[in-house]
């Protein structure tokens, strides 16, 4: 998402678009970006800086670590906020920031659940307990103890 610095006025420019999902390069294969990421932004110049604060929406898919099934997770971000120097240039461009800050929102251990959407089945009836996953199910398991 570039920004042309002489097109913004002095009294700052509301923006909104959207970047493919393909800006987020995510290729370890747990998190799928499945949307375009939405912006929608206030941006303004001061004291040779450009500043934008706004929301940012987009959709990933990844897997519960409770059932493993794969699910859809809207994330927002409702307090982006980021000034950047502008050095001379007359283009600036926030993909980095925008994509850092979805990013930083995805929840570290997501449950297909979360948005009361759908019953979490539980974990899969494997009928082993030596699969790997298995002992990653306790340690969230213990963390969610421990949020409550
Ligand atoms: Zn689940």
């Amino acid at each position: 998402m570039k920004i042309h610095i002489l097109q913004i006025p002095d009294e700052g420019k509301h923006i909104e678009g959207e970047d493919p999902a393909s800006v987020f390069e995510l290729e370890d294969g747990t998190v799928e970006s499945i949307a375009p990421l939405f912006y929608s932004l206030d941006v303004g110049l001061s004291e040779g800086g450009l500043f934008a604060t706004g929301q940012l929406r987009t959709t990933f898919r990844m897997g519960c670590v409770s059932c493993l099934d794969p699910f859809e997770l809207p994330i927002e971000v409702n307090d982006f906020a980021c000034q950047v120097e502008l050095d001379g240039r007359e283009h600036v461009d926030l993909t980095e920031s925008l994509r850092e800050d979805i990013l930083l929102a995805l929840p570290p251990h997501p449950h297909c659940d979360g948005n009361g959407q759908r019953t979490c089945p539980g974990p899969p009836q494997s009928g082993s307990k030596s699969t790997p996953t298995e002992s990653q199910r306790d340690v969230w398991g213990d963390l969610d103890r421990l949020k409550l």
